[in-house]
């Protein structure tokens, strides 16, 4: 370990959005492993929920698994009352979920686990806001990360510091740091960094499934604007075509964030006028198209395609420099249909402070570690989007392997299964969740009623009640 450039323990996080906040919180926090954490983030944060350029996909709609839940409390134990008291909803799954799954309407059983709905700069606002109150944590916002700097004679290389230039055009700076985090997203430079400092290119996989996201913000029906379902239409993944899929989430201020997707061949238009049509049309059944017809629009339509499964297997280099990890998007990326983006930076941000905890600060390959236990809570998102994702035209170069289609296979029964017993239902969202690793579906019992399929009738219809119809101003 390189002696401390300061004697206090400093850490440096690039980033200041989910991962870079939970990162800076699991370096303080109740462990106090750090005596300061520096985050550095290029745009200037609002003081509330607010957008900002940095963070286009809080336009669409975001929600938490459970098992990200979990992770976020673990690190912030006063998070789920904060975020309720302003409004964010805690939705029992699959109780208060209306959706349409690739073998056919899930039942509204009850609750296995639960996803946290909310406006995503809500979210980000209210973890932000605990994360900064801990006086270890400072923001230096409106400044850029432009590279690492590190230092080749200690031992296999250590990285020391970042350089950083604040966007206004000032001078290039260094930040030195005893740890570097880096949570820059998507955009993430890491791979390239390390390269140029000698360490050899990282390899990385993407599965593109052309995904395109157009989400519009509506202000409910009056009486649907409280204590309303999840509803969701997923796309059929079994006739090789294009995946068309649509969302509803209910979130704070009465309002419903709606995510229209459609992969290559099947994107939904970015058009105002052509949204509803396309819910009603192009998705499997209208009822979200019907909904949005009593809603009220707020918002234009916002459109991205930046939906590509992309991980970088860090863990798998040969050497990694000591004091360096990445996490968050930066590290793996998911296609964000399947969700899992934030519930994953969470549990990278817990394992982050329990194995920094275990082995203890500044110890040798401290950080090499760290990126290893990451792969764990990773791989799990990136087969579940990639075991699906692999079947949409042009998704990868050599189409699915026969492993895949066998996984497939199963996945596509357990569903069925799923429609119409409630037990597998429970076991495929404790997977969903992430609060569980997909072996639970691979137990004896499960693999039986999987054989047996599903013990009651599949559904005709969406599981809306005659009251959820009538307050929604559908009948
Ligand atoms: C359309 C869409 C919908 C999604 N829906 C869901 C969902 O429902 N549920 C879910 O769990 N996940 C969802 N995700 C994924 C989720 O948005 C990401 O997983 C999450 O934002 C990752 O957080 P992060 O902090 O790693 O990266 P980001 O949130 O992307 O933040 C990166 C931060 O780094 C800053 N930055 C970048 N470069 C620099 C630099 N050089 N210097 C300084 N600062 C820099 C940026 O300004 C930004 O603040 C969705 C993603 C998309 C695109």
């Amino acid at each position: 370990m390189s002696e401390p450039s300061n004697p206090a323990r400093t850490a440096v996080v690039l980033g200041g959005s989910h991962a870079g906040m939970l990162a800076a919180r699991a370096l303080t926090g109740l462990a106090g492993l750090a005596d300061r954490v520096v985050v550095v983030e290029r745009d200037v944060l609002p003081d509330g929920p607010a957008p900002r350029k940095g963070l286009p996909q809080a336009r669409h709609a975001h929600m938490l698994w459970s098992g990200g839940v979990r992770a976020v409390t673990d690190l912030l134990p006063g998070i789920t009352e904060a975020l309720h008291g302003a409004g964010a909803r805690r939705t029992p799954v699959t109780t208060d979920m209306v959706a349409l799954g690739i073998r056919g309407w899930f039942r509204r059983w009850p609750e296995s686990h639960h996803v946290l709905l909310a406006g995503r700069d809500l979210l980000d606002a209210t973890i932000r806001a605990q994360v900064l109150a801990d006086p270890r944590v400072e923001l230096l916002t409106g400044t850029e990360v432009l590279g690492l700097v590190s230092d080749m004679a200690v031992r296999a290389g250590a990285v020391t510091g970042v350089r950083v230039r604040s966007r206004d055009g000032g001078e290039v700076r260094v930040v030195e740091a005893d740890l570097v985090v880096d949570a820059t997203g998507r955009g993430s430079r890491a791979g390239q960094w390390l390269a140029e400092s000698g360490w050899g290119a990282v390899e990385r996989r993407e599965v593109d499934s052309g995904l395109a996201y157009a989400s519009r913000l509506y202000l409910a029906p009056e009486q649907a604007r409280s204590g309303y379902p999840i509803v969701n239409v997923q796309p059929d993944l079994r006739d090789g075509g294009p995946g068309r899929a649509g969302f509803l989430l209910p979130i704070e201020d009465g309002r419903w964030i709606v995510t229209l997707n459609g992969t290559r061949g099947g994107e939904p238009s970015p058009a105002n006028d052509d949204f509803v049509r396309f819910a009603r049309e192009e998705l499997r059944h209208p009822v979200i198209g019907e909904l949005l017809e009593q809603a009220e629009p707020l918002s234009d339509v916002s459109y991205t395609r930046a939906t590509v499964n992309r991980r970088h297997f860090y863990e798998r280099m040969p050497a990694w420099p000591e004091n360096f990890v990445v996490l968050g998007d930066a590290l793996a990326a998911f296609n964000p249909l399947y969700g899992h983006g934030l519930a994953v930076a969470a549990q990278s941000a817990v394992l982050l402070r329990d194995v920094v905890r275990r082995h203890g600060w500044g110890t040798p390959g401290l950080t090499r570690r760290v990126q290893k236990a990451l792969a764990r809570p990773v791989g799990t998102a990136w087969d579940l989007a990639v075991g699906q994702d692999v079947f949409y035209p042009d998704a990868t170069a050599k189409g699915p392997t026969l492993r895949d289609r066998l996984v497939a296979a199963y996945v596509s029964r357990l569903m069925h299964t799923a429609t119409g017993n409630g037990r597998i239902a429970r076991r495929v969202t404790d997977v969903t969740s992430l609060e569980r690793g997909p072996e639970v579906l691979l137990s004896p019992s499960v693999l039986v009623a999987a054989a047996m399929g599903p013990w009651k009738p599949a559904l005709t219809g969406p599981p809306l009640t005659s009251d959820e119809l009538k307050r929604a101003g559908l009948r």
